[in-house]
């Protein structure tokens, strides 16, 4: 059993672990994370506004470099992070492999640096006058993810908020923090200076530091709701720009004219897919008119052939949840559905694999909103169907729940998906796509209580959330041209 260490300067810092680390296939403690006190976080912080003072100042061919050569070292130490994340979150490695992908699309992205920190220029505004833009970046950025995407949510954050001149410290999620121990490693074989990458462990009372932290100048977060909105008050309050990506309820819409074996495939996928702790997780089937009698009875016939157990073994489709009091409360929602009168189509509840944190895949029908079924956020195994009469009845569930993440739509009809996207309040949609996460070159954010702020997380809102604008108007004026003129400076 190991402590996990913080990274200081691209080396391993060790101090005493106290939150225990669960490998969750087998329920055994792998590992402590250590809670650094203030004045730890504070020698942290200092030290990264010291590398700030040069690594703002670093040439773009660079910071270009640097992250083509990390991409580099990702790719070639792909296992090697597939089997950390497995071991800490649980997931199947071939989806460990898939989330590291899709962070690293974010590398690729920050690679071309130089078109998206160019400037715009315009000539001649006035006589003699140019004025020219240029983005600057906001200093020291503190990254605060989730254990649900133990390397890619940190990527979308690394990748462009170093490219564009800051420096980071990342908090990591207490679950399952060893990946980024070894990122931050790569991250000083591939050439980036001391102290402008530093991964701080910790929990809550550490994320609450860097929020009011006079030496924080921006603040990224990805987690639950309740947290998110607490991070972007506080952070906000203490006069730091903030991005909150909060938790998720994610409907997906079969309509009468879907190909209900395309839709079945893709609520499977969606729905239990790294046991539907994915915060773009379809959670809830939105059943239009008579789809329902036809659906569920083809979800449950593939419900039953997955095959749930270790991440590591290539036979599972899905592995174990992060904690065994997640798991309890997963099941609580189960058993509650019960009581409430729905239809426990399958109960996974029951699944005995040992001392790990499994739950098997449930599917739960004719579910009704103003229940815990419907109105939480389960973030498991579990599959609600809400049966609606007509479009605009699945439109209106749509739009009255909380969250706004992400939503799908399953039709062969064209003129009902166009008319679907721009009906939703929801950040993210898919047409017969059920989980629509962007590709880097786009910014992903969900909106209500998906996000706090204005800003969605990586691609061109990420540029923008880590830089400050600048503009310039100059004028060089021979003596001749000079004179005095106390009115406001017109260009007529
Ligand atoms: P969490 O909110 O419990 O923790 C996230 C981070 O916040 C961790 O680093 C944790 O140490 C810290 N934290 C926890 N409680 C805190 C508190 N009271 N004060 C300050 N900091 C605190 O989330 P989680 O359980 O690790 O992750 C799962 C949640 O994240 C789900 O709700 C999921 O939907 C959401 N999520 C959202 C997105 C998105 O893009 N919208 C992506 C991934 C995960």
């Amino acid at each position: 059993m190991s402590t996990i260490p913080h990274v200081i300067n691209g080396e391993r810092h060790e101090a005493p672990g106290t939150l225990p680390v669960f490998n969750p296939a087998t329920g055994e403690i792998t590992g402590h994370v250590p809670v650094p006190d203030a004045a730890f976080v504070d020698d942290v912080i200092a030290g990264a506004r010291r590398a700030a003072a040069t690594w703002s100042r670093s040439t773009l061919s660079e910071r270009t470099n640097i992250l083509f050569t990390l991409r580099h070292l990702i790719v070639e130490h792909t296992d090697e992070l597939a089997r950390l994340i497995t071991a800490e979150h649980g997931k199947t490695l071939a989806d460990a492999r898939g989330e590291i992908a899709r962070g690293l699309e974010n590398v690729e992205y920050a690679c071309g640096l130089n078109e998206l920190l160019k400037g715009s220029f315009s000539p001649q505004v006035a006589t003699g006058v140019d004025v020219h833009s240029l983005r600057e970046p906001v200093g020291v950025v503190a990254a605060i993810t989730p254990f649900n995407f133990p390397i890619m949510v940190p990527l979308w954050m690394t990748a462009n908020a170093l490219a564009t001149g800051n420096v980071v410290i990342l908090k990591p999620s207490e679950r399952d923090p060893s990946v980024s121990v070894r990122v931050a490693e790569l991250m000083k074989e591939a050439g980036l200076p001391d102290g402008v990458f530093t991964v701080l462990q910790g929990d809550a009372s550490t994320v609450n530091q860097l929020l009011e932290h006079p030496g924080i100048d921006a603040i990224s977060f990805v987690g639950s709701t309740p947290v998110a909105r607490h991070v972007y008050r506080t952070a906000t309050t203490a006069g730091k720009r903030a991005q909150a990506l909060g938790g998720a309820k994610n409907h997906m819409v079969v309509m009468p004219d879907a190909d209900l074996d395309v839709a079945a495939d893709a609520a499977i996928n969606a729905g239990y897919g790294s046991a539907g702790e994915r915060c773009m997780a379809i959670s809830v089937v939105v059943a239009v008119g008579d789809v329902g009698d036809r659906l569920v009875p083809k979800i449950t016939e593939r419900l039953d052939r997955l095959v749930v157990g270790p991440g590591d073994d290539p036979r599972s489709d899905f592995g174990p949840l992060i904690t065994a009091a997640h798991r309890d409360r997963v099941a609580g929602y189960v058993a509650r559905a019960s009581e409430d009168g729905f239809t426990v189509v399958r109960d996974g509840t029951t699944v005995d694999l040992g001392p790990g944190f499994f739950l098997g895949p449930c599917l739960i029908d004719r579910v009704r909103p103003g229940t815990p079924a419907y109105d939480d956020e389960i973030f498991g195994p579990v599959l609600a169907v809400v049966r609606v009469e007509t479009y605009a009845d699945a439109v209106a569930l749509i739009n009255a729940n909380p969250y706004g993440n992400g939503t799908a739509i399953f039709t062969r009809d064209g003129n009902t998906a166009r008319h679907f996207t721009r009906d939703v309040t929801v950040g993210m949609i898919g047409v017969n796509v059920p989980i629509p996460v962007p590709v880097a070159s786009y910014s992903f954010g969900g909106w209500k209580d998906s996000l706090f702020g204005h800003a969605h997380m990586y691609g061109p809102e990420g540029i923008a959330f880590y830089t400050r604008a600048k503009v310039v108007t100059t004028r060089w004026p021979q003596p001749s041209e000079s004179q005095i003129d106390l009115g406001f400076p017109t260009t007529r």
